[in-house]
């Protein structure tokens, strides 16, 4: 089994002091891609230093809505430095977060339309990170020209918001919620989406699955999660890595 964890932060230093250690653990789970995902410029710059390390970890660079008051000229001129790597695959994470609200609303919209246009210009895929806010995130993606194609990581809309996401050829996340005692809804809008568009991640150090709920979350968790999509969609483990892997390997443009 391959599995490609689409979403890691094991670029947090808090929580992975040594982040060799949770990579060995994942490649020995069968989590043999992992994309370590940037919030902010401290974290993109680890994010690519740990990808410039091993061979099937990648990283993305990218400012996300709760630090959208620190977005400028000087913070978009390092991403954009940092993005020029080889191992960097995506922008991201950026997008909308309308729960915490840590900046405007106006001022995540327009720090995530700069993002868009730079991931475009770059010819980058896009992370986007969105929570409570799928109505605007959406409707923003539609005004676009050409927006690059994006990835709403941790799905967290509704059948509605899902299928307007569908229609604007998204990809959708899932992660550790999936595995939550209470989240059937959650496991039928997952059952009910086209499989080319469904990839996994962890979210780590976030979001643990069953039954390591509560704890920091590990990449290596991957197949948890793997396990119960395989349920979801009536499938072995083994058909349902195949398919999310080969989704995020396209999507990503690696070979
Ligand atoms: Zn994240």
């Amino acid at each position: 089994m391959r599995l490609f964890d689409t979403h890691c932060h094991l670029n947090m230093a808090d929580a992975f002091p040594e982040p060799n250690e949770a990579i060995e653990a994942s490649f020995a789970a069968g989590v043999t891609q992992l994309l370590v995902v940037g919030i902010d410029l401290p974290s993109s710059r680890r994010a690519v230093e740990i990808a410039d390390r091993w061979e099937g970890v990648y990283a993305s660079v990218g400012l996300h809505p709760t630090e959208a008051g620190s977005w400028g000229r000087p913070a978009a001129r390092e991403l954009v430095d940092l993005a020029k790597h080889p191992k960097v695959i995506a922008w991201g994470e950026c997008g909308l977060d309308y729960h915490w609200m840590t900046a405007p609303a106006e001022v995540q919209r327009e720090c995530l339309l700069e993002q868009l246009h730079l991931a475009a210009d770059l010819e980058l895929p896009a992370v986007l990170h969105c929570r409570d806010a799928h109505r605007d995130l959406l409707g923003l993606l539609q005004s676009l020209d050409a927006p690059p194609p994006v990835l709403l990581h941790c799905f967290s809309g509704d059948a509605a918001d899902a299928r307007r996401a569908l229609a604007l050829g998204c990809l959708l996340g899932f992660d550790g919620p999936l595995t939550y005692r209470r989240n059937a809804a959650l496991r039928e809008l997952v059952a009910s989406l086209p499989r080319e568009r469904v990839v996994l991640e962890t979210d780590s150090p976030f979001l643990a699955p069953e039954p390591h709920r509560g704890k920091p979350n590990s990449p290596a968790w991957l197949p948890l999660i793997n396990a119960k999509l395989a349920e979801v969609w009536g499938v072995d483990p083994e058909e349902a890595a195949e398919v999310t892997t080969a989704n995020a390997r396209r999507f990503f443009g690696l070979p």
